[in-house]
Formats: C-alpha cells, structure tokens, sequence
C-alpha cells in the first residue's frame, strides 16, 4: 500500500496541472476571440480608400462610391462632383 499511494497522488497532480494547463489555454483563446472582436468593430464599415490606396468619392445622386480616377467629374456652382457614370451625372444635372 506504501508504494501504491504516492503513485495515485502522482497522477492527480499531474492531472491538475493538465486541468490547470487546460483552462490557461481556454483563457487565451477567449482573450484572443475577444481581441479580435474588437479590431473587427473598430474599422470603419465603408471602404474609406481602395487596396491601391486611392481615395474612393460618393455619388451624390445613387450614392455609390468610386475610385477617384474612374469617376465622371463635373464642376457644378463651383463645387466638383464626382459620379460614377455620365448618366447619373446627367439625372444629377436635370434635377438641378
Ligand atoms: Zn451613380
């Protein structure tokens, strides 16, 4: 019995330091889950620029956004709009 209980004792602190080990990696998954919860909420929901880095510009008239470059741009009293076809600049234009 002398040599059968230390080796029960044994594996019992051996399997707290597994539970132990268990829970610490169970931790840092959720710190990790979390942290990423919140890089994700923290960006912007509209693409403010493309992947180049470009500025995007809105369509004041169906309000899609445009790369600068392939946007129609027209100056109206003074003010430069940018649409994202002659159509909708032609509409923007008739309505006022
Ligand atoms: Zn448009």
């Amino acid at each position: 019995m002398s040599i059968v209980l230390p080796r029960i004792g044994d594996c019992m602190s051996l399997l707290r330091v597994l539970q132990f080990l268990l829970l610490f990696w169970l931790f840092y998954n959720l710190v990790k889950a979390v942290g990423n919860l919140l890089r994700r909420s923290a960006s912007p929901p509209e693409p403010e620029k493309t992947r180049d880095g470009e500025e995007m510009v809105q369509d004041p008239y169906c309000g899609t956004y445009v790369p600068r470059s392939l946007a129609v741009k027209k100056v109206i009293e003074g003010q430069t709009l940018y649409f994202c076809s002659e159509e909708c600049r032609d509409a923007y234009r008739h309505s006022h």
